[in-house]
């Protein structure tokens, strides 16, 4: 369902930081969280580094990033762990799907890579799909975190079209769409997107 039920203000905190550094992760989020009425800090301008992520699955990695940012700022704590899962692919770049083309890669050199491993593969067998895992914890310790997962299935194209969203958007067409994710108005993204999904989840569980 969307939009969520929203909590009442009672299991809201006044105030989350957020943990994440990557912008068009931080506009979406941001967006999701605005009806809200919270008070959601960046954790970028608390001067919070990035967690490594070393984890090997969405699950993990958006759990220490959470913690992480609540330590740090002693502050509740929502994080996304996110990624392209591709069939051809045997499910890769997944959780790995940031660092695909190396450390600290462009959207546009991922990109590029995935294309090159896509190279030849039919459009039938391009199959993919977006997964987050929002994690949102209450402090560093919290024994009871709350775990919240979305998915958006779709194909990968032939070559980039759009320019909005961001990462592998240009490359995704999302199943039913006439057009990839990277053409979508911002608000209609967010309304089906694995991360809308995950967000509407952990506001149920939240409520
Ligand atoms: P994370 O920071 O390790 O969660 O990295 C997530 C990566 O997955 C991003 O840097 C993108 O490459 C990709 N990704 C996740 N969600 C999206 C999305 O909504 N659109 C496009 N790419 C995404």
């Amino acid at each position: 369902m969307f939009p969520p039920p929203v909590p009442s203000r009672r299991e809201l905190p006044a105030k989350v930081v957020l943990a994440t550094g990557n912008a068009g992760k931080q506009r979406e989020l941001a967006a999701l969280l605005a009806p809200l009425g919270m008070q959601v800090i960046l954790q970028t301008t608390l001067g919070i580094s990035s967690a490594d992520e070393t984890g090997d699955t969405f699950e993990a990695n958006a759990l220490l990033k959470a913690r992480h940012a609540a330590r740090q700022a002693r502050l509740p704590a929502l994080a996304d762990d996110s990624g392209l899962e591709v069939d051809a692919l045997g499910g890769r770049p997944g959780v790995w799907s940031a660092r695909y083309a190396g450390v600290d890669a462009t959207d546009a050199a991922n990109n590029a890579k995935l294309l090159a491993e896509l190279s030849g593969v039919p459009a039938d067998r391009r199959t993919a799909r977006y997964r987050c895992v929002i994690a949102f914890v209450r402090d560093a310790d919290d024994p009871q975190p709350l775990v919240a997962r979305g998915a958006w299935e779709g194909r990968i194209g032939e070559s980039p079209q759009g320019t909005g969203g961001f990462g592998y958007d240009p490359l995704f067409w999302p199943q039913d769409a006439s057009m990839t994710a990277a053409q979508m108005e911002p608000a209609a993204k967010n309304a089906v997107s694995h991360r809308g999904l995950a967000l509407a989840e952990l506001l149920r569980k939240l409520a």
